[in-house]
């Protein structure tokens, strides 16, 4: 039982049911760029402006690109670098950014545009493959699943983006025993029952880096009479393909994004991903529940050194989200940085981006903490640091903290630093009290002088200690000059 191949949009419609093997290769490439064109592939990935005549231009993704190199013919689809001299169409482009071979990208785009279905089920990625297209469809026929996404904000450009689905649960049981035997095998359908393991949910397929899909996510439909057991969010198994502690909801779709905006935004939901992406924000990937390892997150620093968390407000999502971060930090590269922004209490990610456009998540995400701030500052309260005790108990509990980051060095330098600039603070402020300054002075005066201080040891938080202190008085030097000196 194979899947039909689509023969809209094909321009020599018919042959390739007869000559299969041959006919297919040009077909498809037509069909892909009937479409997508390559200027709206490139959107989310670069800023491109009008060239010459029918062009556009921007700064090439293929080589450190200074000017604007990249030339894309709009007309022809094609583009060509005067800098490092590449040239080719949407699927060379596709191959580039997903390290692709020039077969395997088309494939992957033909699946992502529903204009290429695997002809047969021979493995589990095909079969894997077939199933995001079959939910897909069965989605745009199941009313009230389609209504919550659609109440949840999600439009249709972007559920086709994401492809999600809806899973009936039935899926699997007319497939031939050898068939039914690779679904199994790919945590599609239940051994006993033969159902589906996510059947009654809505689904998100879950890819790897380089787009292959390998196992579902299922939420349940809030208005449904008929009521799965298990929990609102599930997954399909673990399988061979499917291992949850390395893998990130979205880092395909995000890798355009991420290397043009020079940082990955990590979230929670499946539904805060997608969202954010409508909304422009396309640089954000999700962890898979608890279960992200270093290994998830070995990944990601492969495509950057700037990762900020976004984590629910309340004190469960903080919590929740530190697993996350504490998996992602003994991996930190040299030169990395983790900071985490935190949302308002009793927002998502997804509603803040709906009420406040992208450019205010984005400056949300500008103003993130910091990890080693982050820590340090959830400890200070328990430390008199008026006292030597105080101080000397601030600086062992960054030590301790930093020895649990054997594998990052520089987290538990930057803990030492953090936890130092907080003593040095606090001795300041006092000292000036010990000193009754605050009596003499406005109080006004010594709140900001303090404030002032405070600033100047955490603006300069990446340093290392005689760096630090150099710039600190570099700072202050320059803020004592009289304007126009
Ligand atoms: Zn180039």
């Amino acid at each position: 039982m194979n899947a039909p191949l689509p023969t809209q949009n094909t321009p020599s419609g018919g042959t390739e049911r007869s000559a299969p093997r041959y006919s297919k290769g040009p077909n498809l490439v037509d069909r892909i760029k009937s479409k997508l064109s390559l200027d709206k592939y490139l959107e989310p990935i670069m800023e491109l402006k009008k060239g010459g005549k029918g062009e556009l231009v921007g700064k090439c993704n293929m080589h450190d690109d200074k000017t604007a190199s990249l030339h894309v013919n709009t007309e022809l689809g094609v583009y060509h670098c005067k800098g490092c001299g590449e040239s080719g169409n949407v699927i060379q482009m596709h191959a580039f950014i997903h390290n692709l071979s020039y077969e395997d990208a088309k494939k992957d785009l033909g699946r992502q545009l529903g204009v290429y279905t695997d002809k047969v089920l021979d493995n589990g990625e095909a079969i894997l493959a077939r199933a995001a297209n079959l939910y897909a469809g069965q989605l745009q026929r199941k009313e009230n699943a389609l209504e919550y996404l659609k109440s949840r904000g999600l439009n249709q450009d972007t559920i086709e983006r994401f492809g999600i689905g809806f899973c009936w649960g039935r899926e699997y049981m007319d497939l031939t025993p050898k068939q039914q035997d690779m679904a199994l095998q790919a945590g599609l359908m239940k051994e006993d029952s033969k159902k589906s393991w996510l059947a009654g949910r809505i689904v998100f397929p879950v890819r790897e880096k380089n787009g292959r899909i390998v196992g579902f996510g299922g939420r349940l439909v809030p208005s449904d009479n008929y009521v799965p057991t298990g929990p609102k969010y599930m997954n399909t198994p673990e399988t061979a393909y499917f291992k949850k502690s390395e893998l990130l909801y979205g880092l395909y779709e995000a890798s355009g994004g991420i290397s043009r905006a020079g940082r990955a935004i990590v979230v929670e939901g499946y539904m805060d991903v997608a969202m954010l992406h409508q909304t422009g924000v396309n640089n954000a990937v999700a962890a898979m529940g608890a279960q992200a390892t270093e290994n998830a997150f070995k990944l990601l620093w492969s495509v950057t050194k700037n990762i900020v968390f976004c984590l629910d407000g309340d004190k469960a999502g903080v919590t929740g989200g530190m697993r996350s971060v504490m998996a992602a930090a003994p991996t930190m590269p040299d030169g990395g940085m983790i900071s985490i922004a935190t949302m308002p209490a009793g927002v998502d990610p997804d509603e803040y981006v709906i009420e406040h456009g992208q450019s205010a998540f984005d400056a949300h995400c500008d103003q993130a903490v910091p990890l080693a701030k982050y820590l340090m500052d959830s400890k200070v309260n328990d430390f008199d640091l008026a006292s030597p005790e105080g101080r000397a108990g601030l600086i062992k509990a960054a030590q301790e903290l930093g020895a649990t980051f054997n594998s990052a060095p520089i987290v538990a330098e930057q803990l030492e630093e953090e936890a130092r600039a907080l003593c040095a603070s606090a001795l300041v402020e006092s000292t000036l009290r010990r000193m009754e300054l605050p009596a003499v002075l406005d109080q006004r005066d010594v709140e900001m002088a303090i404030g002032l201080l405070q600033k100047l040891v955490s603006d300069v938080p990446r340093q290392t200690g005689r760096e630090r202190i150099a710039a600190i008085r570099r700072q202050t030097l320059s803020a004592r000059r009289p304007a126009g000196a």
